[in-house]
């Protein structure tokens, strides 16, 4: 049983009835016509389809990249050009802000206000970048009666991005920006639980002025639409953000094309709270720590390593205020912590709570709250005594543990 749509009253106005590609300045489908599935976490219900790229999609895709790359304006214009319109991006994500954030949390299962927060800090991540490339200058090396050695940055070509589905639209804006803001071309790959975010780029950057074919974008599954990106030769680029194993086969895939790689992987991060230490203040921060984003960030401080004399104090203070961490509807501004994205994750991480109870001493969560039968809901959990060799101690659990 799941629950209707309209019971939960959250769903956004003018949702799409399907999510395409969008290639050369145009909204199109598969070449194949395929399409896949998208949920929604409160419900599992699939809310819309997507086009499903395949190797077909990405060599239009990066065509038009590459097109607009050799012939085009954009990577020729002057820094100050482009700058421009890598500002007009940001002020009109922000003017966008609210709809970006109710779009992504119902599409992610992020908590409004956070989702919210996200939005804005992918205006700013424009930002930044505009104003980097007007202060940045070539380099000249003088050896003194011998040479005259430069440094002159210029743009590479068509630049390959595959984000996660975490803080999906903010994790994109991190690799646009820069990509962009330098004279490249993009062909962007999001994250198949979360395409719907995505979808706005091609409005927005059309809106900022970004000229035809500099932005393109394939949904898909990373075995298909990703490995296409990943092993297409004119495509000597490649930023990835996700999985540790999924970026070691990235590497090994572009090792003999000799590609430029970005790769942002998995990580848990431990936070060190000594015995001085203004424990209210430890606990504020290491709570948002870990439950922020509802535990999906690589940056979620997972393990808490606590100085012995003020372990007992500590453990049960974090513990209380771990139970009062509100999980809610995604769209709820009261939420802390919202849905887990897809229930394949929301599995992953319950095998992880119910591993914890076998390696450590569960003192919060530890399961689905009772008030949520349905949905990827997971109780905020907290693990003491904890052994630096369990495997809940080693492994990236991305989600509110
Ligand atoms: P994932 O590795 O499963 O997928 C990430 C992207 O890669 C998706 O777009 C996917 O379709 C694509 N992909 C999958 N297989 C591919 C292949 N063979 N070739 C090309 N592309 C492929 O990761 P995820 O589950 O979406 O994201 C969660 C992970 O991301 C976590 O491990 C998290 O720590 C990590 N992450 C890291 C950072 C960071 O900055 N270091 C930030 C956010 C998330």
């Amino acid at each position: 049983m799941t629950t209707p749509l309209a019971t939960t009253g959250r769903t956004p106005a003018d949702l799409p009835e399907h999510i395409q590609h969008y290639i050369g300045g145009s909204f199109v489908d598969s070449v194949d016509g395929d399409t896949f599935d998208v949920l929604d976490p409160v419900t599992n219900q699939t809310y819309v389809t997507a086009a499903a790229g395949k190797k077909a999609d990405i060599d239009l895709a990066v065509a038009a990249a590459r097109k607009a790359f050799t012939e085009g304006p954009w990577p020729r214009m002057l820094p100050r050009e482009r700058s421009r319109v890598l500002h007009r991006i940001a002020d009109i994500v922000e003017s966008r802000d609210e709809r970006l954030a109710e779009l992504e949390s119902f599409d992610s299962g992020l908590p409004i206000t956070q989702a919210l927060g996200q939005a804005r800090r992918a205006a700013e991540n424009f930002r930044f970048f505009a104003d980097l490339i007007v202060a940045q200058t070539d380099d000249a090396f003088k050896v003194p009666g011998r040479q005259l050695n430069y440094v002159n940055r210029k743009p590479i070509g068509v630049a390959g991005l595959i984000t996660p589905w975490n803080t999906p639209f903010m994790l994109e804006s991190w690799k646009l920006g820069p990509a962009l803001a330098t004279g490249n071309t993009v062909v962007l790959k999001p994250a198949e639980f979360t395409p719907l975010s995505a979808s706005l780029w091609a409005g927005i950057f059309e809106e900022a002025g970004l000229p035809e074919g500099v932005f393109n974008l394939v949904n898909g599954l990373g075995e298909d639409a990703g490995d296409a990106l990943v092993k297409h030769p004119d495509v000597p680029l490649i930023s990835f953000t996700g999985e540790s194993s999924t970026g070691s086969l990235i590497f090994a895939n572009a090792a003999p094309f000799l590609k430029g790689l970005s790769m942002e992987l998995g990580g848990k991060s431990p936070a060190i709270v000594f015995a001085d230490a203004d424990l209210d203040a430890a606990i504020d921060a290491t709570i948002f720590g870990v439950f922020s984003l509802n535990g999906e960030r690589c940056t979620a401080g997972s393990r808490i390593l606590v100085e012995r004399s003020v372990y007992d104090d500590f453990v049960a203070r974090y513990a209380a205020q771990a139970d009062r961490v509100k999980v809610g509807f995604p769209d709820d501004p009261a939420t802390e912590v919202g849905a887990l994205v897809h229930p394949e994750h929301y599995a992953k991480v319950m095998s992880y709570v119910e591993l914890g109870k076998t390696e450590g001493r569960l003192v919060a969560g530890g399961g689905r709250p009772e008030e949520f039968p349905e949905g990827n809901f997971v109780r905020p959990t907290v693990f003491a005594d904890v052994a630096p060799d369990a495997r809940i101690f080693q492994e990236e659990i991305f989600g509110p543990v």
